[in-house]
């Protein structure tokens, strides 16, 4: 599984990575962008937490 988030989309909240910040990270343009190619299965809830999280739903796990 690998996580996805959608630039244009994301308003740069924070939570993701606060939720899993294994998974995401908030880059110097203040914007969340994955910092794992792939999700292992002990990080997958909480990455799927932040996804469900994300305010503008921003983020794609698949
Ligand atoms: S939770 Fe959504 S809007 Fe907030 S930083 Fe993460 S991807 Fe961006």
């Amino acid at each position: 599984m690998k996580a996805f988030v959608d630039r244009d989309t994301c308003i740069g909240c924070g939570a993701c990575e606060m939720t899993c910040p294994e998974v995401f990270s908030m880059d110097d343009e203040g914007k969340s962008v994955p910092v794992k190619e792939d999700i292992s299965e002990n990080l997958l809830e909480s990455a799927q937490d932040a996804k469900d999280d994300c305010p503008v739903s921003a983020i794609t796990i698949n």
